[in-house]
């Protein structure tokens, strides 16, 4: 008897060789097979007689083979035809098949067959090339929905729907619910067995529909124990509590007072850290909120208590940028720092671990250098990321195992609704930002159509000769490629606008596969002054500070996700300059439209996330996989905030009843699995 760990040799058609193609898809057992789901699907439903069909149309027909197939070869070629005429009552389908020398023989005169494919018409003639055939009746290529998979070579739809189909067979019946009966009962949610098998093999739109809202459920409700039970492991830890939470030379020292939300925040922070518990916080506030001010209280805070603390950012450029900036005010209070990147030179680094070491640095600031195993701390006692989407929850684990259970403070500049913070950031305290420093000036914001681009480029030209410089986004052509090439738009771009629409100006253009040197130089160049327009995709999305650039034009801005627009138009208004960003989009869709006014009609991040979440549905912030959660499979296409809210409360109730799990050994090990594939956060 298989079970779920049986390997998938076990399938017919699977040999050796298939078993490693499939194997590249992360397909090893029967149980990988069945979890891999579509990404699409093909609706095969639509049945047409053949007068009936359209040119262009994608069918089905049901039709007998009129005449025995004939085979031809083409004339200078090595290509093989056959060719087979197949009849309804209404008319004449006439089938090209090429490469397929084999269907001369699989065809029989007389028999009846489905055929599906695109049809040909042209006057009352009706041609299919290369259809799908099956016999009349059969179903399992023809007249239903079949699944799409992502594929790789050696690996086709057929073999692969056949295998699942064969799997789902084996498995059916020790498939084993992580849902406990009372919580499927309670939210109407279909079994396993049936949601597995629709998933794959949806008998319609409602199946699939009650198959995907068990699955999204599944995994949000594992995802919300599993970030639960983190917290509660974590408040069980105790700590030594600092006793002095006294920063008021901090203050004095500051060039300006803090907004009311930075006080708060800090307020927050300093009462986690008296607190006896290691702190586990994040704050997140939008771009320019002044985020750098409150980790540096922290900071301070840790050292007046006589332990160490470190401020981890994800590039080189950010540390740098944050070290320049902390030095002085931290010197000021006679704390000393030192900076740690991969870059440094093996003497420097030397020099700077032996500082770090025996705690003559008090205050570390640097990159993933910061957490290599060659890195010692006398007493890290607080630890600082920066931008933490891009640390996973394991990089954050392996910076806090540096300490003896250091106080964590995680900044994000990503607003994400305070709703779905709750949930995503389950195992965090949230402290928001929500205002920025006064002074700050409004970026005014307009949507245009691509037919005012004359007069966009006329003020663009009157904004530099004004001394700006402009920022000119191109969106990405989405590709099958992993890195989609971007090079080719944005280079086109930027020698149209030089050599046709600014011959007088300076344009350049950076793009994603350009050595990480050279972009270095070109942004150096526009932070100089040297460059007016810079050409580019959504590279220039983090950590770029051109104080002087006023101007942000983004094409084809309804292809970009709003708090992605946000993000991108954050890049201007950095100095004194009036600054403009102008949305250029021709569609003129309902949603497309309501979207890019949300962006022009407010300039506060949070706002935009929640309209972001209302219009698209929460699926989106999982699918973005910034936050360092485990990968979710099936919530990122179909979940929504009520159906969030409900797996929410289920695990919430779960964990009362039965806190360790005891009674649902199955839940407890899915749990374990689903946070080991992300790096073992569990610990
Ligand atoms: P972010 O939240 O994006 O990290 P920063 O901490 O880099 O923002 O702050 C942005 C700018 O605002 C910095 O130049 C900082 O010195 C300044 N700033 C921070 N807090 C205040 C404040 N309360 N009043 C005025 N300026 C502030
Ligand atoms: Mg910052």
């Amino acid at each position: 008897m298989p079970d779920l760990t049986t390997g998938v040799r076990y399938i017919k058609g699977v040999g050796e060789q298939k078993a490693k193609s499939l194997e590249k898809l992360g397909i090893q057992t029967l149980r990988d097979l069945i979890a891999y789901f579509p990404r699409a699907y093909e609706d095969r439903r639509t049945v047409k007689k053949i007068r009936e069909l359209e040119d262009g149309e994608s069918a089905c027909v049901e039709a007998m083979v009129a005449d025995p197939p004939v085979s031809q070869r083409v004339r200078g070629s090595r290509a093989e035809l056959v060719k087979v005429r197949a009849v309804d009552g209404s008319g004449s389908l006439y089938v090209t098949f090429f490469n397929q020398p084999y269907m001369k023989n699989s065809l029989q005169a007389g028999e009846a067959y489905t055929f599906f494919g695109k049809a040909e018409a042209s006057g009352r003639r009706r041609m299919m090339v290369n259809p799908l055939v099956e016999r009349e009746g059969a179903r399992a290529l023809t007249g239903r929905i079949v699944p799409v998979y992502p594929l790789t070579a050696g690996v086709s739809q057929l073999l692969l729907s056949r295998a699942v189909a064969q799997g789902l067979d084996a498995c059916a019946d020790i498939l084993p619910d992580p849902l406990p009966e009372e919580i499927r009962r309670e939210h109407q949610l279909c079994s396993t067995d049936y949601a597995y098998r629709q998933i794959h093999f949806p008998g319609g739109d409602e199946e699939l529909e009650v198959a995907r809202r068990r699955l999204a459920f599944e995994e949000l409700f594992l995802l919300a124990i599993g970030l639960k039970k983190l917290r509660g492991r974590r408040e069980e830890f105790t700590c030594q509590p600092f006793a002095c939470t006294d920063i008021s030379d901090f203050y004095a020292a500051l060039p300006f007072p803090l907004t009311d939300a930075q006080r708060r925040t800090i307020g927050e922070i300093l009462a986690d850290l008296a607190g006896g518990r290691p702190m586990n916080r994040l704050v997140q506030g939008d771009v320019g909120s002044g985020k750098t001010m409150v980790a540096a209280a922290a900071m301070v805070c840790a050292v007046r208590n006589g332990r160490q603390a470190a401020l981890m950012a994800p590039t080189e450029i950010l540390a740098e940028q944050h070290c320049r900036g902390l030095t002085p005010l931290l010197e000021k209070l006679g704390i000393s720092c030192a900076l740690l990147t991969g870059a440094m030179p093996a003497k420097a680094r030397r020099a700077v671990l032996a500082e770090v070491e025996s705690g003559g640095a008090q205050v570390v600031i640097g990159t993933h250098a910061l957490i290599s195993a060659d890195v010692r701390y006398r007493d890290l006692g607080l630890v600082v990321t920066d931008e933490q989407h891009r640390f996973g929850v394991a990089q954050r684990s392996a910076l806090s195992a540096k300490g003896e259970r250091p106080h964590l403070l995680v900044m994000s500049a990503t607003p994400i609704p305070r709703t779905l913070a709750l949930i995503i950031y389950g195992d965090l305290d949230v402290s928001i930002i929500d205002q920025l420093p006064p002074g700050r000036q409004r970026i005014r914001t307009a949507c245009r159509s691509g037919e005012g681009r004359t007069r966009i480029y006329r003020f663009m030209d009157q904004e530099i000769a004004a001394g700006g410089q402009a920022y000119v986004i191109c969106s990405m052509v989405e590709e099958n490629d992993a890195v989609p090439d971007d090079r080719k738009a944005v280079t086109a771009y930027a020698s149209m606008l030089q050599e046709q629409i600014f011959p007088h100006l300076r344009v350049a253009c950076v793009h994603g596969r350009m050595k990480p040197k050279e972009k270095d130089a070109v942004m150096t160049a526009f932070s100089a002054g040297e460059i007016h327009i810079l050409v580019s995709t959504t590279v220039v999305e983090v950590g770029v500070d051109v104080p002087n650039a006023n101007l942000m034009v983004i094409e084809d801005a309804d292809r970009f996700g709003l708090s992605q627009l946000h993000q991108l138009r954050g890049r201007v208004g950095r100095g004194s300059r009036q600054s403009y960003c102008i949305l250029i989009s021709d569609n003129r869709s309902e949603e497309a439209q309501a979207r890019l006014k949300i962006m022009v009609q407010t300039g506060d991040g949070f706002q935009i996330a929640e309209e972001d979440l209302r219009l698209r549905g929460p699926g989106d912030f999982f699918g973005r996989r910034q936050h360092g959660l485990p990968a979710l499979k099936v919530a990122d296409l179909s979940c929504n905030m009520a159906l969030l809210k409900e797996a929410q409360q289920a695990a919430a109730g779960l964990l009362e009843r039965d806190p360790d799990l005891e009674a649902h050994p199955i839940t407890a090990q899915r749990v374990e699995e689903l946070f080991q594939s992300s790096g073992g956060a569990m610990n």
